[in-house]
């Protein structure tokens, strides 16, 4: 038994079954031994790989696309630039870099980072400390100030809860105990009134999952970039709607069972990009696959002009990560970028209108 699993069966000992909600923050979140406050996830060695870890390329499209949101708002003079969830600050580090060709950009940007793990503020710190990051829990101490910010592989980690469908009422999915072991359960069904929307898009059975925290965010960074401007890209996996089971574990790179080894599994589902966007009323109403979203902002000519400079086993994983963020069969179209910015403004670039 893991340590987290002898506290996990405690608590359901005592409590009874808990939302899978509250399962994910255990696992992911506990400050002893949860997931991420114990480790570097991420790279060849940890359970998974993300975008900016695959290639340079992904964090400089992104941070030029944000250039050109800011120039298109008239170059605000002081503007909070931010990441959620910057992992190991490679996505910031590589978009910062792109942006040293915007003259003045810099200078006008404040570095605020929002990351509750010690061990990967650590990380990050070790990446972009010339540039004086401050750190911050939650979107909520952001200071006001227009804001240009990018969320990589964020949302997925925020804590789901799952709904099945049982006539017009819901059962809760929950983990519970059976046999000594922690075990999925239902709850009886209940009307939930925040579910009524989706009684005209599911039928009888059907499983639906909701991120509270997830659209609580969203509506703060919609409220933010309209009040002062700015513009945010939310790039993830997941689709338009909520529908079916995306509760998933990884680790080692390869699937797990999301209840075998709690705080050593990476745990996420899929985002909700419909809910995100209602909850933000200046997020696009578009999504626009990660590939295409690439292609736009020229991925294939930064491509060739980094080929340029490499032969051999560099070329032919320069060539692979390419193919990796934008190819359909791989990250191209699972992966989805949402933005947001104020109403009337030009929209970022790479965006499908
Ligand atoms: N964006 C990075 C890392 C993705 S992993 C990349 O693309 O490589 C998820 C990141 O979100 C980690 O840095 C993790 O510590 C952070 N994170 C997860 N849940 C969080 C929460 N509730 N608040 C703040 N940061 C969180």
């Amino acid at each position: 038994m893991t340590p987290l699993e002898e506290i996990l069966h405690k608590r359901i000992a005592a409590e009874g079954p808990m939302s899978i909600a509250e399962y994910m923050s255990l696992c992911l979140m506990h400050p002893q031994y949860g997931y991420y406050p114990t480790r570097d996830p991420l790279g060849a060695a940890g359970d998974f790989i993300t975008a900016p870890e695959v290639s340079q390329m992904f964090g400089e499209l992104l941070g030029l696309c944000l250039a050109q949101c800011w120039m298109d708002q008239g170059r605000p003079e002081t503007f909070v630039l931010a990441e959620l969830g910057p992992g190991r600050g490679t996505l910031m580090a590589d978009a910062t870099r792109a942006m040293r060709g915007v003259p003045g950009m810099l200078e006008a940007a404040r570095l605020h980072l929002v990351e509750t793990s010690p061990r990967l503020r650590d990380e990050q710190r070790r990446r972009l400390g010339p540039l004086m990051p401050v750190w911050h829990e939650s979107v909520a101490d952001l200071p006001e100030a227009p804001l240009f910010l990018l969320a990589n592989e964020f949302f997925d980690a925020l804590p789901i809860r799952q709904f099945l469908r049982a006539g017009d009422a819901w059962a809760e999915r929950v983990v519970g105990l059976r046999d000594g072991a922690l075990r999925f359960g239902l709850t009886e069904p209940v009307a939930q009134a925040a579910l009524a929307p989706r009684l005209a898009d599911t039928s009888e059975g059907d499983l639906v999952e909701t991120c509270a925290p997830a659209q609580g965010i969203a509506e703060e960074l919609g409220r933010r970039i309209a009040a002062h401007g700015g513009a945010a890209l939310i790039v993830d996996y997941g689709a338009e709607r909520s529908l079916g089971d995306t509760f998933q574990a990884l680790r080692r790179h390869e699937r797990a069972d999301p209840l075998a080894a709690p705080g050593e599994a990476d745990l996420t589902a899929h985002v909700d990009f419909g809910a995100l966007a209602e909850a933000a009323p200046c997020a696009h109403t578009q999504l626009t696959p990660q590939g295409l979203f690439l292609e736009r902002l020229g991925i294939t000519d930064r491509a060739r002009a980094l080929a340029a400079k490499l032969s051999g086993a560099a070329l032919e994983s320069h060539v692979a990560a390419h193919r990796r963020l934008t190819h359909p069969a791989e990250m191209g179209s699972l992966f989805k970028t949402l933005g947001f910015f104020p109403e009337g403004a030009t929209p970022p670039p790479g965006l499908l209108t």
